[in-house]
């Protein structure tokens, strides 16, 4: 099974690469990060690209956009320098993450960056005090939708319209540039309409602005856009129909730019995580199903399995009947089970020592994996 979710020249590479090699570790294919970057530039020709630095940090990775052309969304000053450090000019970087201190925001702005998000008062008048002059996305608070994605970014971002409203006029009253409105409709997001709702927030935003003479000039739509896992999702080409749909419907004539910041979407498929069966265990005699422990759990790659939202395709060499398996990690913690409810069927031969590649993990695996977890090395990466 899933054998077809890359070409065979992907699987001759994973295979060979693999062989009498320590697992676990994971592999980012960098052709499909490539392949990608230009799914996005073809399908949204005009918007500006900020790849989401978190999802996959590595070099090769932040190198290769570089190289393409992208910008980068920055989550901290730690990434910021890992930008400037490969040679990305400040002017191609933003710092989206509303969640930050005072200095640090001096400190991007002494190193150049000049466009911000937020989305609270108080981090408005760091912003204005701590960079000033800069441009502010304010980012809506996005509860309703994300509800319906696979790993919610609900809550703990954004504010309500009106607010923003409030947090606008004043950023321009410290002096800062309020420049549009951004959002974050949830990661790993399947319902498309989610878009609609949000541009159309966006859009009343940009009215009342108007009414105050203050006039927005763009929208950041953050990520969202999804990576094959078990539950495929709609081509990218699908996405950005209905979203330049929504963009016309509200805007008319006067679409404003667009800014993309994907993470998941540009990277998830680029990744083969290979790992080794430990061990397989039944819990009595009777037990209809046998529990997996694999090299791989929740503390060195597999995080986003937590609540089980994120459902990797698993792909075995081995051949026949299946059963039901309890998928867990090689820890002494009980946290560490990646699939129980959700019914995974593998093969019933698979032995200790079989190899499991798990598919479509290029993002928010080597990234949340520990340091040093029950003496667990962090995940190995390999980039081809
Ligand atoms: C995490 C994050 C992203 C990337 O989201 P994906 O769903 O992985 O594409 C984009 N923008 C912001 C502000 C984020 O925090």
């Amino acid at each position: 099974m899933y054998r077809n979710y890359y070409p065979s020249a992907d699987w001759k590479k994973i295979l060979t690469f693999s062989t009498n090699r320590e697992t676990p570790f994971l592999i980012v294919l960098l052709d499909r990060v490539r392949q990608k970057y230009e799914e996005f530039r073809a399908n949204f020709p005009s918007a500006k690209i900020y790849y989401a630095v978190k999802a996959n940090p590595g070099i090769e990775v932040l190198s290769l956009l570089r190289d393409l052309g992208s910008h980068f969304d920055i989550a901290s000053i730690y990434e910021l320098d890992r930008a400037l450090d490969l040679g990305v000019s400040a002017n191609r970087l933003s710092f989206g993450n509303t969640i930050k201190k005072a200095r640090h925001i001096r400190e991007a702005y002494e190193k150049g960056v000049r466009l911000f998000t937020s989305d609270c008062e108080m981090d408005v008048r760091n912003l204005a005090k701590e960079a000033p002059g800069s441009r502010v996305f304010f980012r809506l608070l996005m509860d309703a939708v994300t509800s319906d994605s696979d790993w919610p970014l609900s809550r703990k971002f954004g504010c309500q319209p009106r607010m923003s409203l409030d947090l606008m006029l004043l950023a321009a009253d410290l002096g800062l540039e309020p420049y549009g409105v951004s959002f974050h409709v949830g990661s790993q997001q399947r319902e498309i309409p989610a878009w609609d709702a949000a541009i159309g927030q966006a859009h009343a935003l940009f009215d009342w602005m108007e009414q105050k003479h203050l006039r927005l000039k763009a929208i950041n739509m953050g990520g969202g856009f999804p990576a094959d896992y078990v539950v495929k999702a709609n081509p990218l080409s699908v996405y950005s129909e209905e979203i330049n749909r929504y963009l016309n419907q509200y805007f008319g004539s006067s679409v404003p730019k667009i800014y993309l910041e994907p993470g998941r979407g540009l990277v998830g498929d680029a990744g083969v995580l290979v790992s080794e069966i430990v061990t397989i265990a039944k819990k009595s005699k009777t037990d209809l199903r046998r529990w997996i422990y694999t090299d791989v759990g929740i503390f060195n790659g597999l995080m986003e399995t937590l609540g089980e939202s994120i459902k990797y395709p698993i792909y075995t060499e081995k051949k026949g009947e299946t059963g039901d398996v309890i998928m867990a990690g090689p820890t002494c913690d009980s946290l560490d089970i990646m699939y129980e409810h959700f019914k995974y069927q593998l093969p019933l031969s698979l032995e200790s020592g079989d190899r499991l590649y798990w598919l479509s993990t290029g993002a928010y695996t080597a990234s949340y994996s520990a340091i040093e977890f029950n003496g667990f090395p962090p995940l190995k990466t390999y980039y081809l």
